[in-house]
């Protein structure tokens, strides 16, 4: 082969190299620039899963039924709770993952009968430890007290309105039973 078709095969090689970036350029990118550009991520997008926090009540609705932890296929959960003086709600008091067992099936998001627990959109959370314990009910834990006693205020109020109701219910019967006959 000749030198100058050595050059020329070169030269070719490099013009074919140039136009397929250039044809990839106007191309939208398919990879992110990561960690400097966050990805947007799907609804179906599955990760840890955590505690809903509800409007109305301020925090998560975990009552404890222990659901979850029984079809945990992954035996991942571990839940204490029970009934708290002076509420009618049971709450949990001790809620953790290991996410280094879950596999994110999200059954435990579908038995739920309270729908307190949901997928985060986490996506760079890493473990480095055989065990990865998260704490679910670390940020509710310094609104509980205060929960609880919104809670038992509501309930109080609730018991006396329906007492009042009967009374009343009761008042108009005894009314009615009383009222004579009168003749056509
Ligand atoms: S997503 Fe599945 S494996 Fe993970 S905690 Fe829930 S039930 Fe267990
Ligand atoms: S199923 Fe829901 S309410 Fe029951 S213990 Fe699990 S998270 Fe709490």
């Amino acid at each position: 082969m000749s030198y100058f078709t050595t050059i020329a095969g070169g030269l070719k090689s490099l013009v074919t190299g140039l136009g397929i970036t250039a044809r990839q350029m106007r191309r939208k990118p398919v990879t992110l620039t990561y960690p400097h550009v966050k990805p947007e991520l799907s609804e179906a997008y599955r990760s840890l899963i955590s505690l809903v926090q509800f409007e109305e009540l301020e925090t998560h609705d975990c009552i404890a039924c222990m659901q979850c932890v029984k079809i945990c296929p992954s035996f991942c959960i571990e839940i204490d709770g029970g009934r708290v003086e002076g509420i009618k709600r049971m709450r949990a008091s001790k809620f953790e993952v290991d996410f280094a067992l879950c596999s994110m099936c999200g059954l435990c998001i579908d038995v739920c009968p309270t729908d307190t627990l949901e997928y985060t959109k986490l996506y760079d959370e890493a473990g480095y430890e055989r065990e990865w314990v998260y704490d679910l009910l670390d940020p509710f834990r310094d609104f509980e007290d205060e929960f609880v006693e919104r809670q038992r205020v509501s309930d109080a109020r609730e018991a006396a309105e329906k007492a009042a109701k009967r009374a009343a219910a009761a008042e108009a019967k005894a009314a009615t039973e009383k009222e004579p006959e009168v003749d056509p």
